[in-house]
């Protein structure tokens, strides 16, 4: 299987406030909650509870194993072949690709953010040197995949710029540089990111739907990126994690071609429910456009969930669909396997 977007795990072991701040997007999560229950039911037996094992026991015997070997079964009870990790955030807490592999037992790849690469060439750059440098270094990632978070810093309808805005560069490095909000540097590097990753064969990932509190959810909205899919027909875009605009991506990757989905992120929240939001999600999606990922951060009960989530509700929706007649018993396993793995393997060449 190929988690096609997920971040680290944190290298310490955690209290129950410390624990609880990473089972959320908010400030901070709780047991009492769809993941909450998700992680009682199905990462208990991993760490040799039983199922539905309360919190308090669960956090016990989490700090009797320690962070390395928890992480160490619950990544490899996973089941993933290889880990696409976004390395662009917060990295000194969490395990890099090297330990991340060390843990799993899987391979893993980097995805770059280009809003990192900019912030990094701006720290050293000049107004006149910034966008030939920020292209040159977007051009040299080994990265297999590019990702921008302009969902968090601008929203999704910034402006499609193609020639590169010289008088917000000179504003935004005469303000110190740092972090990158500007809508017209969004959209040229945006745009520049598409560009040279259909030259290079790097898949654009976006950030869409839920997320951080930080975010304006309904700027958020991948349909806020009609306008650029349009322009950009060339490069491979996965859109990632989507709820609760699911829907909305499953509409526009079956209108462009070149649009990948997932509901990464979602599944592990979502729990229980993750098999009607797959359900949703592959109403209209094209089947070789669905991609797998877990979205785990922080805490390797998210990668566990994802996956074991995922097949969960993929078996289940499909051995409706069976029973109602609408797919073949070999069909189902063609679909299953394509979205595990095959379609991944196709859209990341360098993988
Ligand atoms: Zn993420």
């Amino acid at each position: 299987m190929i988690d096609h977007h997920c971040h680290g795990v944190v290298r310490r072991d955690l209290d129950r406030a410390g624990f609880e701040a990473l089972l959320g997007e908010g400030t901070a999560g709780t047991f009492d909650s769809a993941v909450g229950l998700a992680v009682r039911r199905w990462c208990a037996p991993v760490l040799d509870l039983p199922e539905h094992a309360g919190p308090a026991s669960y956090l016990d015997r989490r700090a009797e194993l320690g962070w390395r070997e928890v992480s160490t079964r619950l990544l490899s009870a996973a089941g993933v072949t290889d880990w696409l990790l976004d390395t662009g955030f917060e990295q000194g807490s969490l395990t890099g690709l090297a330990e991340f592999a060390e843990l799993s037992g899987g391979r893993t790849h980097e995805i770059a953010r280009l809003e990192s690469i900019a912030e990094e060439v701006a720290r050293t750059s000049s107004a006149a040197g910034l966008f030939d440098g920020i292209e040159q270094a977007i051009r040299a990632t080994e990265a297999v995949g590019l990702k921008t978070i302009a969902a968090y810093r601008c929203g999704l309808d910034f402006p499609l710029v193609e020639s590169p805005p010289v008088r917000a560069a000179e504003a935004w490095l005469r303000s110190g540089g740092g972090r990158l909000t500007d809508p017209e540097l969004i959209g040229w590097l945006v745009g520049t990111g598409a560009r040279i990753g259909a030259e290079l064969g790097l898949p654009l990932q976006f950030h869409t739907g839920f997320g951080d509190p930080d975010l304006v959810l309904h700027r958020a909205d991948p349909s806020l990126l009609t306008g650029f899919l349009r322009e950009n027909t060339d490069t491979s875009i996965m859109l990632l994690h989507c709820w609760p605009f699911h829907r909305n991506a499953g509409y526009l990757a079956h209108v462009f071609r070149n649009v990948s989905v997932d509901v990464g992120l979602a599944i592990p929240y979502v729990g229980h429910r993750s098999t009607a939001v797959l359900a949703e999600l592959l109403e209209l999606a094209p089947y070789d456009s669905v991609l797998f990922s877990s979205d785990g951060y922080g805490l390797p009960e998210l990668h566990y969930l994802g996956s074991v989530l995922w097949r969960r509700a993929m078996t289940q929706l499909t051995d409706t669909w069976i029973a109602d007649g609408a797919i073949t018993p070999a069909d189902a396993d063609r679909l299953i396997e394509s979205v595990a793995h095959g379609n991944a393997s196709g859209i990341y060449p360098r993988i």
